[in-house]
């Protein structure tokens, strides 16, 4: 991480975010919400306690679509900004992507690894989970 902590911006640059501790882990997310919601067959997020991350302007209503998840777009252009998990509590996911310092930040978990795209081929040490990050955080990863 560099000495100006975590800096992010969505597609646009009407919002940015930033926060000056690293994240608390960087994961793959192999289900298909995050999949339709980032529209990448492979979304990658960094999840940071939500009072390190500040947003410019702040994020205001999320989209539900599903009880106990909520995720934030850019009203300009829909860039995915953030997302808060209800069974994941005390975190907040931002896409890989919109992070200007995503090099220096390799996943170290795939959860929902089952549901990964047969079709990718991601040659990587990190650990395969069949849940979420919680559930892979608390050791029932596979
Ligand atoms: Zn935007």
């Amino acid at each position: 991480m560099s000495d100006q902590g975590i800096t992010e911006r969505c597609y646009c640059g009407t919002v940015s975010m930033s926060t000056t501790r690293p994240p608390i882990t960087v994961a793959f997310s192999h289900c298909s919400d995050c999949r339709r919601w980032t529209g990448n067959p492979a979304p990658t997020f960094a999840a940071f306690d939500p009072k390190d991350l500040s947003a410019e302007p702040a994020l205001d209503a999320p989209v539900i679509t599903n009880p106990g998840v909520e995720r934030w777009n850019c009203k300009h252009y829909g860039s995915p900004l953030a997302a808060t998990f209800e069974y994941i509590p005390d975190q907040t996911y931002t896409p890989l992507g919109l992070i200007d310092q995503a090099d220096q930040l390799p996943a170290e978990i795939h959860c929902f690894s089952k549901k990964q795209l047969p079709g990718l081929h991601i040659m990587d040490d990190a650990t395969r989970g069949i849940g979420s990050t919680c559930d892979a955080l608390i050791g029932t990863a596979e």
